[in-house]
C-alpha cells in the first residue's frame, strides 16, 4: 500500500538509515562511562553505595514525591507497592487487560487476582467510567474497605497503567477510588516524565512505580523505583525490599518476610547518568512526535497524541490502523523493510494464567488491540 511505503521512507529519512531501525534503543551520551568507572574504582558495585542514594533523591525530585526506593526492576516494585497498601493472598486488584504482563503478574505474586476492566479510547489506560460501572454493580463498601459482591473478596487496590507514557484520566479515577475506599497504585513504568495537569505521573497514587529496563525512556540495564508521598510507606518499602533487616551494626535479625529487591550501585550509577539527560530525551522525543504528527496528518494514518491537560513523555509512539487486516499488512511491510514495528499487547485475559479472571466487556481494549501499532521512537 502506498501510505505504508511512504511511512517506511519517512522513518528511514528521519533516522537517516536504511539499516534496521529498532523500536526503542537506549542512548548513552552523558556521564554513563564516568560514573560506572567511578563505581568500579570504589569497589561499591553491589547493593549499597552512593549512587543508590543519589538515584533515590533524583527520582523523588523528578516525580515530586517525598520518598523513592530503588529496586531491582519495575515488576518487583509493583509487587511490593501492592503489598504496602495491604494487598494480601485471596484479595482482588482492579487493573486493565491492555497492558504488559508485568502489571498482572505483580498482582499474582501477592496471591491476589486481577479484575480486568476496560480502558479509555483516548488514553489507552484504565477507564474511570469502566471502574465506576463495575463498582456500581459489584462494589460492597464495608468499614474495612470495598468487597466484590460476586466473589466476596476484598478489592484492595486499583492499578492503572499509563500506556506508552500517555497519562490516564487521574482526577476522575481518583474520585471513584476515593469514594470506594480503594487505594491507587500507578504503574508508571512507561511514563517517567509524563505529567497530568502539570504534576508528574507516579505522584497521584498512594504509591507509583517506574521501570528502568533496557527499552524504557531512561535505562540502567534493569531497575525500578517505588515513589510515594507517604513517608511511612516509603520507609517500609525500603525495609521490605532490603530483606526486612532490623538495623544493627553486626547482628542479623529479620522480623518479617522481606525480599532482596535491591538495585545494585552499578546500575544506579548508570541510572544517575541517564536521569541527567531525561529532559533532553523528552524534548527530543516530543520533537519527533511533532514530525510524525505532521507527516501522518497528510497520510490517512492516525498518529496518537497526548490528551488535553497532559504532557506525554512519548516513550513509545504509535499509530492506529483502520482494522486488523490493515494492521497486519502494516506490520508485515514495515518489518520486512527493516523498520521495526510491533502490535500493542494481547489482552491479559487471553493469556492462560488469566483466562479465569473477572472482567467487563473490554470493547475499547479489543478495538485498540486490533489497531494500535508502535513505530520507532528512539531518541535521535
Ligand atoms: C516495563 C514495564 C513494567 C516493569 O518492567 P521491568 O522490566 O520489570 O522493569 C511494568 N509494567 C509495564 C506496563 C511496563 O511496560
Amino acid at each position: 500500500m502506498k501510505k505504508i511505503k511512504e511511512t517506511i521512507t519517512f522513518i528511514q529519512d528521519i533516522y537517516k538509515t536504511k539499516d534496521f531501525i529498532p523500536l526503542h534503543a537506549p542512548t548513552f551520551r552523558g556521564n554513563e562511562k564516568k560514573y560506572l568507572q567511578e563505581t568500579i574504582d570504589t569497589t561499591f558495585v553491589s547493593s549499597v553505595g552512593a549512587y543508590v542514594d543519589l538515584f533515590e533523591k533524583k527520582i523523588a525530585l523528578i516525580s515530586k514525591t517525598k520518598k523513592a526506593v530503588a529496586v531491582v526492576n519495575g515488576t518487583a516494585g509493583i509487587q511490593v507497592a501492592l503489598r504496602l497498601v495491604g494487598v494480601k493472598e485471596g484479595d482482588e486488584v482492579i487493573t486493565q487487560a491492555l497492558t504488559f504482563v508485568a502489571t498482572a503478574n505483580a498482582i499474582s505474586y501477592n496471591g491476589a487476582s486481577p479484575i480486568f476492566l476496560d480502558v479509555d479510547l483516548d488514553t489507552m489506560g484504565l477507564s474511570s467510567n469502566a471502574v465506576s460501572t463495575f463498582l456500581d454493580e459489584f462494589g460492597d463498601l464495608r468499614e474495612d474497605g470495598c468487597y466484590n459482591k460476586k466473589t466476596g473478596k476484598k478489592i484492595s487496590a486499583c492499578l492503572p497503567m499509563h500506556t506508552f507514557g500517555f497519562p490516564v484520566h487521574l482526577d476522575e479515577l481518583k474520585k471513584i477510588c476515593d469514594y470506594w475506599n480503594i487505594p491507587i497504585i500507578e504503574d508508571a513504568a512507561e511514563s517517567l516524565g509524563s505529567e497530568y495537569k502539570s504534576k508528574p505521573t507516579g505522584s497521584f497514587g498512594e504509591l507509583g512505580v517506574f521501570s528502568f529496563n533496557g527499552n524504557k525512556i531512561v535505562t540502567c540495564g534493569g531497575g525500578g523505583a517505588i515513589v510515594t508521598n507517604n513517608e511511612n510507606l516509603g520507609i517500609k518499602g525500603k525495609y521490605l525490599t532490603t530483606t526486612a533487616k532490623v538495623p544493627h551494626a553486626y547482628e542479623f535479625f529479620h522480623d518479617e518476610l522481606g525480599y532482596n529487591f535491591r538495585m545494585p550501585n552499578l546500575n544506579a550509577a548508570l541510572a544517575c547518568a541517564q536521569l541527567e539527560q531525561l529532559d533532553i530525551f523528552i524534548q527530543n522525543k516530543r520533537k519527533l512526535a511533532l514530525e510524525y504528527q505532521s507527516f501522518f496528518a497528510k497520510s490517512e494514518l492516525k498518529f496518537r497524541t497526548e490528551t488535553p491537560n497532559t504532557k506525554a513523555n512519548y516513550w513509545l509512539m504509535c499509530i492506529e490502523l483502520e482494522n486488523l487486516q490493515e494492521r497486519d499488512l502494516f506490520l508485515a511491510e514495515t518489518n520486512n523493510s527493516n523498520v521495526m514495528t510491533r502490535p500493542i499487547w494481547q489482552l491479559m485475559f487471553r493469556l492462560p494464567m488469566y483466562t479465569h479472571c473477572q472482567r467487563d466487556e473490554q470493547l475499547n481494549a479489543q478495538y485498540l488491540e486490533e489497531r494500535i501499532v508502535n513505530i520507532p521512537s528512539s531518541v535521535r
